[in-house]
């Protein structure tokens, strides 16, 4: 089912859903499973699979010395996705990225996730690898999410790149897309970063998910700006906990968000590893209560891979 049709079916009532990584090589699907079981105790609506490009080493260790660096395509996503569906029968939704894909190569994904029953995408423009200043989009690929939402509306409406096949069957994925209440980091600005979301917005986009924030401002002000500019679809807040001390220069620096002051005091003055993390958590839950107070679609839980955290957030608001 559509993510659309969830928040639809659910009349007000807040969607619970998580995202988790793809596991890693050397693992089997079991580990996921055993991710996710107890967050599917608790009922989600859907759960999203990131899809990542990597940098992979290879050493050569005939003269010891060279290291070969090749970029590829982290692989899981999409056959977890299959997995979860199978096994939970719950809406599985993989994550569509630019990076690394020519157009060729999103429409052989786009058609495989469609033999599978995928009914949603999360679109994204992905992020740079380790070795790029600045993403680097794959020749023939698309240099940003808008332009790979225009290919999967085409095949929403069956055109398909080979000319042959032109108003074969249609397809019809729910879009989603990323929003970022604290801008984007490569915007100049938010009003810049809100008016390239809106044309996302016109090309297709059915529904956001925000990057995390900690300070619920910012995502009140999000979405009235939002509104202000006519986007008019539904705005799921992305949340994570912060549970640990490193978080407090992580999170920023990978994120791309501030971390509000009150909150890291706190954190600096705990003692102990688990104080810090009942600080992060309490923060969370108090989050999460005012997000459903003031009426979000849903709450979508940045899992990381670790259920734990997630599950003792989501018993106290689900
Ligand atoms: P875009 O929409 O392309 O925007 C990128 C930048 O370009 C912004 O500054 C924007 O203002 C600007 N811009 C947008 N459109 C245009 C245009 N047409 N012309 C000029 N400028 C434009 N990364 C992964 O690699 N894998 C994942 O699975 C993943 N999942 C994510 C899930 C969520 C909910 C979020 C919030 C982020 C996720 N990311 C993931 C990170 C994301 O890929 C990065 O933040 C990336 O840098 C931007 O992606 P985007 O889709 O927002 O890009």
């Amino acid at each position: 089912m559509k993510v659309t049709e969830h928040i639809e079916r659910a009349n007000g009532k807040p969607l619970f859903s998580v995202e988790i990584l793809p596991p890693l090589k050397g693992q089997d699907v079991n580990a996921t499973f055993k991710t996710l079981d107890p967050l599917v105790e608790l009922n989600p609506a859907f759960i999203d699979v990131t899809y990542h490009r990597q940098e992979y080493i290879y050493k050569q260790k005939e003269n010891g010395l060279l290291k070969r660096y090749q970029v590829r395509k982290r692989p899981g996503t999409v056959a977890i996705c299959a997995a979860i569906q199978n096994h939970y029968k719950i809406d599985a939704i993989p994550h569509l990225i630019c990076g690394g894909f020519t157009k060729e190569d999103t429409e052989d994904a786009l058609i495989d996730l469609n033999f599978l029953g995928i009914d949603n995408l999360l679109v994204l423009r992905g992020d740079p690898i380790k070795s790029e200043k600045s993403f680097v989009p794959e020749i023939g690929g698309h240099a940003h999410a808008s332009d790979l939402i225009e290919q999967i509306t085409a095949l929403n409406t069956g055109n398909y790149l080979d000319d042959e096949l032109q108003e074969s069957h249609a397809m019809d994925f729910c879009i989603g897309i990323a929003g970022y209440p604290e801008k984007h980091f490569e915007s100049p600005n938010l009003g810049m970063d809100l008016y390239y979301l809106k044309k996302k917005v016109e090309l297709g986009a059915d529904y956001i998910v925000t990057q995390m924030f900690f300070d619920n401002q910012k995502y009140f002000d999000f979405v009235k700006k939002c509104r202000e500019m006519d986007i008019n679809i539904p705005i799921i807040p992305g949340i994570k906990p912060l549970t640990s001390f490193n978080h407090l220069t992580s999170i920023p620096q990978n994120f791309y968000i501030d971390l509000p002051e009150c909150l890291s005091m706190e954190v600096l003055k705990a003692n102990d590893k688990e104080t810090i993390k009942q600080i992060g958590l309490e923060w969370c839950i108090n989050q999460c209560k005012e997000l459903v107070e003031f009426g979000v679609p849903g709450l979508h839980f940045y899992t990381m891979s670790n259920s734990n955290n997630t599950k003792t957030v989501a018993e106290a608001i689900f």
